[in-house]
């Protein structure tokens, strides 16, 4: 029986880069390697990790911007894996949009804020003048933008990156979309804008009931704005739960690291021991064996490079990919 509470679910999903080297041979990236999750209908969902990991991979391949290699992809009740269908590719591109990490690339230097936003409309088929120009208005004054007449005319370059950000925002809207992919959509801004759009984004999902995938590296920013948490290492989620949860009480070793070097603003907390972790994220052309951490791991043990861990669940809706955890 189809869930119906269900938006997104993503079964055993696999992106592979097929990279040539030399004449004759070609070296296979993993960039995602074997990623199942679901997502209901109004759930924001952070995927966290270094650079490396996947996270704007799997982003991008969740909307079909990069097709996987192997998996499946059920969106509102519809297996989308394979879309030969114009009509029904079409409609999953208007359900399903993206914000871009840099507001400045995103946007045509060329093109007016009007413009920008009228674009996707006109793709979509909305014919009306009238009905195009209510829906900007509509939406610049959602991202607040205001008074939005004074926006229309102006270009990318006569914005701040806040403001350009909004407009990325609001060029995702423009369509009613159900699902949005954020990746990394505050790395690019003044720190004094990260939280306005931080906020901006959250009121926007809980008054369009939007369902959300906010891709970062900081973790910190995850516990305030998301109700899930999936943290990637190297092509693989290591460990999910509710964000309070996960980052609270941190199961896998690689999250307690991510926490641990999250600066913090209280001053008594100065000298609380940091667990560092050493050296870079593994190339995914040639992950290690066993639990892909373990070349990094300060609790490795003897089964670790041999034994690749399954993500099972610990207790509720927690789950992690970790030895420690899951062998008895
Ligand atoms: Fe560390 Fe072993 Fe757990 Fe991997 S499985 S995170 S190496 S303890």
């Amino acid at each position: 029986m189809v869930d119906d509470s269900i938006l997104l679910k993503l079964e055993n999903i696999k992106t592979y880069f097929f990279l040539p080297k030399g004449l004759f041979k070609t070296i296979v990236l993993k960039a995602v390697d074997g990623v199942s999750l679901e997502m209901r209908k109004g759930e924001s969902l952070a995927i966290v990790g270094e650079s490396g990991s996947g996270k704007t991979t799997l982003g991008r391949t969740a909307i079909k911007l990069i097709e996987p290699t192997e998996g499946k992809i059920v969106f509102d009740g519809k297996d989308i894996t394979r879309l030969n269908d114009e009509k029904e590719m079409r409609n999953f591109r208007r359900s399903a949009q993206i914000i871009f990490q840099d507001p400045f690339m995103s946007l045509n230097p060329y093109m007016t804020i009007r413009e920008i936003l009228e674009e996707p409309l006109i793709v979509h088929g909305f014919s009306d003048p009238k009905e195009r120009y209510e829906i900007i208005v509509k939406a610049l004054v959602d991202v607040k933008l205001q008074p939005p007449e004074e926006f229309l005319l102006k270009y990318p370059h006569m914005l701040s990156g806040g403001q350009r950000q909004r407009v990325g925002i609001a060029r995702a809207m423009v369509l009613e979309p159900k699902f949005i992919v954020a990746d990394e959509p505050v790395s690019m801004i003044d720190a004094s804008s990260r939280a306005e759009i931080l906020y901006l984004f959250k009121s926007l999902q809980e008054k369009y009931n939007l369902t959300f995938m906010y891709i970062t590296h900081d973790i910190a920013t995850a516990k305030y704005f998301s109700d899930n948490l999936a943290v990637m290492y190297l092509g693989k989620i290591v460990e999910y739960g509710p964000s309070r949860e996960v980052i609270m009480n941190p199961k896998h070793p690689y999250t307690s690291a991510l926490i641990s070097a999250v600066p913090d603003p209280d001053p008594n907390n100065r000298f609380i021991y940091r667990k560092v972790i050493s050296g870079e994220i593994p190339s995914a052309v040639n992950p290690p064996s066993g639990c892909r951490f373990h070349t990094r791991c300060p609790y490795r043990f003897e089964l670790c490079d041999r034994e690749e861990p399954k993500l099972e669940k610990i207790n509720f809706e927690h789950k992690v990919a970790c030895h420690l955890y899951t062998k008895k």
